[in-house]
């Protein structure tokens, strides 16, 4: 589960580095290159920044991936410092004037249109701050898919009340102000949506084809062209297996069915998570070992004020154990279980901070060294660094 030069790395780490975080930027350029090739080429990747932004991280996916998905005035900010030249779409509920003025001014390639009032916003802020140039805009749309496609998902954000994107009667109002004079040079290019997050590659495909459906239907009946679907990220992480991967390949095969025959459309999608949760590890070591009410716990260093994703999506995280790389320097004998069973909790005062609960262990010291895998999304960016005011980890991009 832990790639040789990970694990040489967190052994060769200095007790005083831990915790530590650790991204492989090499393997993220491969997987994000996999990605791109079992895509058809009429299928846009944008990376959704807000999976985690950090600019090693963003610069490594560069190339890969044609695009950044930004959902606020600081990740459009961020990502146009450390990529100048990147294109952006510029999405999110609750945009702020100054971050549309910020998106106008910096020329973003789309902005994602969460309502009506925004609409209007952008409407009027774009004729006073960008009045030479078109402005771009996908309506982010709570398509309805009909049915139980939607069952699976770990997280939706569409098919149920939620504050995100235009419901399909709004989205026509919106249409018919965009075709009328007082639209400007706001345009119309296509429809956004991302309902769901945690979908495997087939329900994936089910639901762009129905998004792709209902656009069309959309765009016959306001004669309007629609050429350009976003159908969103949330292409499915399984946490309990380390080893697994979406299937890109069944994901491309399904998009190219969609294509085929529209020589007008193009798709893109904007994953997050499956693109780099893989690449990153927290790793830290065991305090202390201790029983209560007949139950093992370990102690490490740190807690989910660095790594939130277990507490977050209650869920236990993958992890390895390695052997202390020390030998133990005090007279008495060095804390050890071998408890059939055994949960990893971090520093803070709260029984909330639950790495992972009863897992198998063989044997577990104090001193020994606990790699948490599957950090690279959803991580350090989505934690309460502060709580409790521990040290920060240090980072390490190898
Ligand atoms: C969060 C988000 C994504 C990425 O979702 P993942 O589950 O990380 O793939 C894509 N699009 C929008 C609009 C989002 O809010």
């Amino acid at each position: 589960m832990i790639p040789p030069h990970i694990r040489a790395r967190v052994t060769d780490l200095d007790p005083e580095a831990l915790p530590a975080y650790l991204y492989d930027r090499a393997g993220l350029r491969a997987h994000a290159a996999a990605v791109r090739a079992a895509l058809p080429e009429r299928v846009e990747v944008h990376y959704a920044a807000k999976a985690n932004p950090a600019p090693e991280i963003l610069t490594a996916l560069d190339g890969s991936v044609s695009g950044f998905e930004v959902s606020s005035g600081g990740e459009l900010a961020h990502v146009l410092a450390v990529l100048p030249g990147a294109r952006i779409a510029f999405g999110g509920p609750g945009k702020t004037e100054t971050e549309l003025i910020a998106a106008l001014r910096a020329g973003v390639r789309r902005i994602h249109v969460e309502s009506r009032a925004e609409l209007h916003r952008l409407i009027a802020l774009a004729a006073r701050h960008a009045p030479d140039r078109d402005v771009d805009v996908l309506l982010r749309v709570d398509v309805p898919l009909g049915g139980e496609l939607l069952r699976g998902a770990a997280l939706t954000m569409g098919g149920d009340p939620s504050p995100f994107g235009l419901d399909p009667d709004e989205a026509e109002q919106c249409l018919h102000l965009l075709r009328g004079p007082d639209a400007g040079r706001v345009r119309v290019r296509g429809i956004h949506a991302h309902l769901a997050s945690g979908l495997d590659a087939d329900t994936q495909v089910a639901v762009a084809a129905r998004i792709v459906d209902w656009t069309r239907t959309v765009a016959d009946r306001h004669r309007i062209a629609l050429s350009e679907v976003n159908v969103g990220g949330g292409m499915a992480v399984d946490y309990t297996d380390p080893t697994a991967r979406f299937d890109w390949s069944r994901l491309g095969a399904g998009l190219a069915d969609i294509l085929a025959g529209r020589a007008d459309l193009s798709l893109r999608i904007e994953p997050g998570r499956a693109l780099t949760a893989y690449c990153g590890w927290y790793a830290t070591e065991v305090l202390d070992l201790k029983r209560s009410h007949g139950a093992a716990f370990a102690v490490l260093r740190g807690g989910t004020h660095h790594l939130r994703t277990p507490a977050a999506k209650g869920h236990d995280q993958p992890f390895a154990v390695l052997p202390s790389p020390h030998p133990w320097p005090h007279p008495w004998p060095r804390p050890q279980t071998t408890a059939a069973e055994v949960t990893l909790v971090g520093q803070l005062c709260t029984p909330k901070d639950v790495f992972a609960r009863r897992r198998p262990v063989a044997r577990l010291a104090v001193g020994d060294r606990v790699v948490f895998a599957m950090a690279g999304a959803y991580a350090w960016n989505i934690s309460h660094h502060d709580f409790l005011m521990h040290p920060h980890p240090t980072f390490h991009h190898v």
